[in-house]
């Protein structure tokens, strides 16, 4: 590794070791992470949070299987014009099957599972699924080169007037995802076809699709830059592109309008005129997928993550032993109000070296005997701050209620908090 004191710092790979959050053994496989308890943590955080902003608009969640056989992925075009990053496949049963390469044929197939009616669309279809590529050098350690992937995914399906807006407000549902998570855009990219068959030909669906996307990044206002040969092999793409510590970009982000595949498995819908019309495809992704968000995340915040992400939100310091029953009545009282909460037992260290080990936690709360015998915590902030010690009951809920903002601020203050 790069010994430069600043990238060592920040490179995921070593930050993930150290934090505890991810790893990879060579018995499991290169690009095969595994994910500690605290990655875990903050990675469901990340996860609910995603759900739960797809609810809010309208996403309804699905889950399909990581395989198919083969002829889905014929359909699909994918076999096509993308099978060197697809696994080979595994005969079953005399059945080809291979693990899938993304979750559009599956969606599509849901979609066409029944007859659907105009008044259904927009169909908001999310799934947050595993998927695969056949990297040929999957980075040992690493969540930014992986062979397996779970992808923060959703599809679309809607009337070609409905594009512009649904495309615009999964850019929207982007930008309060970054202001959530701390991070930001490096650029926006329209990602167009370049020379050579990786891409369908059908010129008047490519050029209705790149109108479609050129007009939603002119209306929200998105400066962007337009590169040939990094679209999808089925339709053009705005990604949303993110700079890591070594100062390369890559995508995290993407909105995508899809006139092939529709057409590929005949999906229709019912119009109001009784008729049987063609949907488009929007793919949309607002974080990626789940191991290049938390990589980035790892990247930028140096493992002070913000405090609805942070695995562990709230460190309980008894000062000494006589304290340790009501530090974890503390701890389980965050607990109880969804908090990830932790009690740093004294049999671990001065209180001082304690403070230092917990340094990265958003919250940490002392408790003595003066505050024992007061019902009080006294809180420590990540960024130096000491408000003034807080009865029990406030304390926690001040800080469930900044790790409900889901945003960057650490601490709500008021009035009185300084006074000592
Ligand atoms: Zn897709």
């Amino acid at each position: 590794m790069n010994a430069i004191d600043g990238e060592a710092v920040h490179d995921h790979r070593r930050l993930g070791r150290e934090l505890g959050l991810f790893d990879t053994d060579p018995l499991i496989g290169a690009g095969l992470p595994y994910w500690l308890p605290d990655g875990a943590a903050l990675r469901h955080a990340l996860e609910e949070y995603i759900r739960g902003q797809e609810r809010a608009a309208g996403y309804r969640h699905v889950y399909s299987p990581v395989l198919g056989k083969r002829e889905l992925y014929e359909v699909s075009g994918h076999w096509a014009h993308y099978r060197e990053d697809m696994f080979p496949p595994m005969e079953v049963g005399g059945e080809e099957m291979v693990l899938r390469p993304s979750l559009c044929p599956h969606h599509a197939v849901l979609f066409r599972s029944r007859a659907r009616s105009y008044r259904e669309l927009p169909l908001r279809m999310a799934e947050l699924g595993g998927m695969f590529r056949a990297e040929l050098s999957g980075v040992l350690g690493g969540l930014t080169r992986v062979r397996a992937i779970q992808l923060n995914d959703a599809h679309i399906f809607c009337t070609p007037e409905q594009v512009g807006q649904e495309a615009a407000g999964a850019l929207e549902m982007i930008g309060r995802a970054y202001d959530a998570m701390g991070i930001r855009a490096a650029r926006y990219r329209l990602s167009l076809p370049g020379k050579g068959g990786k891409y369908v030909a059908a010129p008047e669906a490519w050029r209705r699709a790149t109108e479609e996307l050129v007009d939603v990044l002119e209306r929200l206002g998105l400066p962007y830059d337009a590169d040939e040969g990094e679209a999808a092999f089925y339709g053009p793409k705005i990604d949303v592109q993110v700079i890591d510590h070594a100062g390369r970009e890559s995508t995290l982000s993407t909105v995508q309008v899809d006139f092939h595949q529709p057409e590929r498995f005949d999906l229709r819908y019912v119009g109001a005129d009784g008729g049987r019309h063609r949907p488009v495809m929007v793919h949309r992704s607002v974080v990626g997928s789940v191991e290049r968000a938390v990589a980035h995340l790892v990247e930028v915040h140096g493992g002070a993550f913000p405090v609805w992400l942070a695995p562990v939100q709230v460190v309980v310091l008894p000062v000494g032993a006589d304290q340790r029953a009501s530090a974890e009545a503390f701890a389980a009282r965050c607990a109880a109000l969804g908090l990830r909460a932790e009690v740093s037992d004294p049999e671990d260290g001065s209180l001082g070296a304690r403070i230092r080990q917990a340094r990265l936690v958003p919250y940490q709360a002392v408790v003595g005997p003066r505050e024992v015998a007061d019902g009080l915590v006294a809180l420590r902030l990540r960024d130096g701050r000491r408000p003034r010690p807080l009865p029990e009951a406030e304390a926690a809920a001040r800080i469930a209620a900044v790790a409900g903002e889901h945003g960057v601020r650490l601490w709500d203050e008021q009035e009185d908090d300084r006074v000592r």
